[in-house]
């Protein structure tokens, strides 16, 4: 029987619960996963704090233990959707299967002929990356909504510090 190959994409700022629940319950229908890390230019501001290498560690230590064969790509956007599934294509293992919520993802694989196939969502209230980054701002606990493997990296690398002065920045500008 032919490998099947699926492909998943987010922001992955942060990674977090949900995107990890998801990622491991599909693991027991397919045989190899690409993860593809989106928005992989912006790093530093508000919405995207993190860089693409980041965001590749978190994902990458936290499914270690995965029991799958994975690969995690970062992938910039591009101006244009009517060609994104190209530029997708052109930057990852070739896959059978994507697994998205997102509805434009969806969308434009489905108009590029790939079968889309939709998820569960995981306490979205909480495991979201929105939330997340505002309980960084306010000095919430955000730790309990990460793999621990990814709060510890966010914990090195400053990642709260950062995400603070960017937005005192953001406040002090005209
Ligand atoms: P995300 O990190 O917000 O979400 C990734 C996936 O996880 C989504 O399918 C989402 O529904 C799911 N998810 C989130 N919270 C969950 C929870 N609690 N439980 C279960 N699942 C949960 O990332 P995203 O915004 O969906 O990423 C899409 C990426 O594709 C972006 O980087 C976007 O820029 C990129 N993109 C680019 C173009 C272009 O360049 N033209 C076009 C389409 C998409």
């Amino acid at each position: 029987m032919d490998t099947e190959r699926a492909f998943y994409i987010g922001r992955f700022q942060p990674y977090h619960l949900g995107h990890h629940i998801v990622i491991e319950e599909l693991s027991s229908e397919i045989d190899e996963l690409v993860i593809g890390v989106g928005s992989a230019q912006r790093s530093h501001t508000i919405t995207d704090p993190f860089t693409a290498g980041e965001r590749v560690v978190m994902i990458s230590k936290a499914l270690s233990g995965l029991g799958i064969p994975f690969y995690v790509i970062p992938i910039e956007d591009v101006e244009y959707n009517s060609l994104w599934t190209a530029h997708v294509r052109a930057r990852v293992p070739s896959f059978s299967v994507v697994y998205s919520n997102n509805s434009l993802v969806a969308r434009l694989f489905e108009v590029a002929g790939v079968e889309v196939r939709a998820l569960p969502l995981f306490r979205r209230d909480v495991y979201s990356g929105s939330e997340i980054r505002r309980r960084m701002l306010s000095g919430e606990n955000w730790e309990e909504l990460v793999p621990e493997c990814v709060s510890q990296l966010i914990h090195e690398i400053d990642g709260v510090g950062r995400i603070q002065k960017v937005a005192q920045t953001d406040t002090q500008a005209p």
